[in-house]
């Protein structure tokens, strides 16, 4: 365990103005909160966060950042508090330990092996502070350096088997490729013992064989590109026991066949070099069949642009070789993280562009390679990842990624459409929140559903996401559909009713041939939204019916077929008015007249002797205002053979409400009228404009049914028109 003034040493060799005491003092603070814990090995806990502080020294850190490896177990795993820390080391260490507890508490279900890349990217996502991240790398390379301590073999393999899928990657793309190495190869070792053992003893046999390999197959190289006069550097490595054992996996090959154990990588200026360089390799050595691969004219789908060849090159050895330019190269080295700056422009070409996308990345690196002094740079770069993202999780804890705005309904559309459609509320890091309220990185959601939800029109306004706003309107168009199937039924049922019929569904499925219909719902839903009328339904059914009742097909025409008295001078004219006979009485009603028995009708006398018939209300009546001769009182008598109903016409507007539609039709069945043609048309978001043919018996029988709609809470307005 590194001693108090060890570290401080450590610190101050490289950072000469660092702060002594604050190190000391967080030294002592963890050392004493920790108290008599220990570890699984029996060593004291406090020597934990004091191993991973040295592992931050060897990464050149600023002084707040070896406080935070310090301290980075305190809130979690003592009586420490974040109020406290805030107080002894101030906010902004504070906020760093806070952010390591908090990555700290995200378990890796391993079992959920396909979002580990989202998985990956909510870590990231939730270090806004690149030092969190790089504490909580360095905690999860001591704790595998430690990891044969812990007894359970099942925890073991959880923890390998989550810094594989995770934390490995991620040392990677932050460009700390060491690091990244020893956590694959302390996974390996724990996830599979015997292949890295038997991959050790073949390396070291290898090695055995011949010495300086790698050095003199880099000479070599770099001789016969170098020979055509291009600008070239050659890197040469043995490849990683990790590594070999992957490729072995993908490519199924046994360790006999091991031969792929050198990676050489050729970089030279540009595209033109890189395959002229290739053109060299291939000509002074053979090369092994079906290894060769442009990624250069077809990059692979994170941008990552290389030739690949294995040749039979220097000493009679397999080499693998990678040919790049140096942009290509440092694309490569962050490429993952290349992929997820541009997801849409996969083409990072110029030298520019990737200056600027990585920028705080390469400097980084260089940082922490040559160390400089990083606490500004550290301090002043935020992740600016992901800022088009939320990450947010289930009670069960599996992560589902969002875009930013999103809201509880496209989480739970997100998690299933079935849970989409049923919410109701929502509970937010255990608080009840409204469905409305916009998510943050790491809220976990708890949707609340109820079987009676229906997916609201209203929310299509506030989800963010296209599966969720699909979802809405397929459901939201489905329930309007049937709404209006419902309605269409009784307007068709008390019009069957009128001749003795009934309306069931094997009666209608006559219908459906002759007016062009596929199942009996989509015809009821077209007589309900006002696209079919009811009579059309009934003569497709019984065509001598509607043959034998007139055309029928406008209800205002039933209205006609009663009898009127006209009034005039004291002289009753009763006339039987119908289509036919009113040409031949004279007698005409006006345009769109619904009357129904009890109105007040004006007749107006017509030019040619004709009567008019106009409601008192009519506007249409001003133009006759100055010719009194003209206006005759009219009176409704009913003949006895007349239809007892009549169709009145009135407007409503409605509330855009599911059930909306519905409320009406039984308030107007309770009150014994039936609802004829019907017309609707949006007016806005919130309301509808509705036009409804109401057969009713007299006047005081439509204004009954007016009041009853004015009462409904849904309704804005109703009235005759
Ligand atoms: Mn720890």
């Amino acid at each position: 365990m590194l001693r108090q003034y060890e570290l401080v040493d450590r610190v101050l060799a490289y950072s000469p103005e660092a702060d002594e005491a604050l190190i000391n003092r967080a030294y002592v603070y963890g050392t004493k909160m920790h108290g008599m814990q220990k570890r699984a090995n029996g060593d004291p806990y406090f020597s934990h966060p004091i191993e991973v502080a040295g592992i931050l020294t060897e990464l050149k850190l600023d002084a707040a950042t070896i406080v935070t490896g310090l301290l980075h177990d305190t809130i979690e795993d003592t009586e420490a508090t974040y109020e406290e820390i805030e107080q002894l080391f101030g906010e902004k260490i504070a906020n760093m330990v806070d952010g390591v507890t908090k990555l700290s508490r995200l378990e890796w279900d391993n079992e959920q092996s396909k979002q580990a890349e989202n998985f990956r990217k909510f870590i990231l996502a939730m270090s806004n502070d690149i030092r969190v991240l790089l504490v909580k790398l360095a905690d999860r390379l001591h704790n595998m350096r430690t990891l044969h301590f812990i007894k359970k073999e099942e925890k073991r393999q959880r923890i390998a088997q989550e810094t594989l899928d995770i934390y490995a990657p991620l040392a990677g793309r932050m460009g700390m490729h060491e690091v990244r190495e020893e956590l694959e190869d302390l996974s390996f070792e724990q996830l599979h013992s015997e292949a890295r053992a038997t991959l050790l003893e073949r390396l070291s046999e290898l090695r055995a064989e011949s010495s300086n390999v790698i050095e003199n197959i880099a000479y070599d190289l770099r001789q016969v590109v170098a020979a055509d006069g291009l600008n070239v550097e050659v890197y040469g490595r043995e490849k990683k026991p990790f590594s070999i054992w992957r490729k072995m996996q993908r490519r199924s090959v046994s360790l006999e066949q091991l031969s792929d154990i050198y990676g050489f990588r050729v970089i030279v200026d540009d595209d033109a070099a890189a395959y002229a360089a290739l053109g060299m390799l291939h000509r002074n050595w053979r090369s092994v069949p079906g290894r060769f691969k442009d990624y250069i004219s077809t990059p692979k789908n994170n941008g990552y642009r290389s030739l690949h060849t294995t040749i039979i090159g220097p000493e009679r050895k397999r080499v693998e070789v990678q040919i790049r330019t140096r942009i290509m190269h440092e694309v490569a080295e962050y490429g993952v993280a290349a992929h997820w700056f541009y997801k849409e422009n996969n083409d990072v070409q110029t030298s520019d562009e990737f200056g600027n996308t990585f920028r705080w990345l390469s400097q980084l690196v260089e940082l922490l390679e040559h160390g400089g002094t990083p606490e500004e740079f550290l301090e002043h770069t935020k992740l600016q990842l992901f800022t088009d993202q939320v990450f947010c999780f289930t009670p069960k804890g599996r992560l589902i990624s969002l875009p930013r705005g999103a809201t509880s309904i496209d989480f739970a559309y997100a998690v299933h459409t079935d849970i989409g459609d049923h919410c109701v509320g929502s509970k937010i890091n255990g608080q009840h929140m409204p469905l409305r309220s916009e998510l943050k990185n790491g809220d976990e959601v708890d949707i609340i559903t109820s079987e009676a939800q229906q997916p609201l029109a209203a929310w299509d306004g506030i989800v963010a996401t296209g599966k969720a706003r699909s979802a809405i309107r397929r459901a939201v168009r489905h329930a309007q559909q049937e709404e209006f199937a419902r309605v269409g039924k009784q307007m068709l049922k008390s019009l069957f009713e009128q001749f003795k019929k009934r309306a069931g569904p094997k009666v209608l499925e006559r219908a459906l041939g002759p007016l062009h219909h596929k199942t009996v719902e989509e015809l009821l839903a077209d007589v309900g939204q006002g696209n079919l009328a009811p009579h059309d339904v009934l003569g497709a059914v019984f065509p001598k019916l509607v043959t034998h009742a007139g055309s029928g097909d406008d209800v205002s025409a039933r209205n006609q077929s009663g009898h009127v008295t006209v009034n005039k001078g004291g002289h009753a004219l009763v006339a039987l008015v119908n289509k036919a006979q009113m040409a031949a009485q004279s007698i005409e009603f006006s345009e769109n007249l619904f009357a129904v028995p009890g109105d007040r009708l004006v007749g107006i006398v017509q030019p040619g002797g004709g009567v008019m018939l106009y409601a008192i209300e009519s506007t249409e009546l001003e133009k006759f205002s100055d010719d009194s001769a003209r206006w005759i009182d009219v009176v409704w008598d009913i003949a006895p053979d007349a239809p007892s109903l009549f169709a009145g016409r009135v407007q409503v507007t409605l509330a855009n409400q599911m059930g909306a539609l519905g409320a009406i039709a039984s308030l107007v069945a309770d009150y014994e009228g039936n609802i004829g043609n019907m017309t609707m048309h949006q007016r806005d978001a919130d309301f509808y404009d509705l036009q409804i043919e109401i057969d009713v018996r007299d006047s005081k029988h439509l204004n009954r049914i007016l009041s009853a709609l004015n009462g409904l809470s849904l309704v804005n307005q109703a009235y005759r028109i």
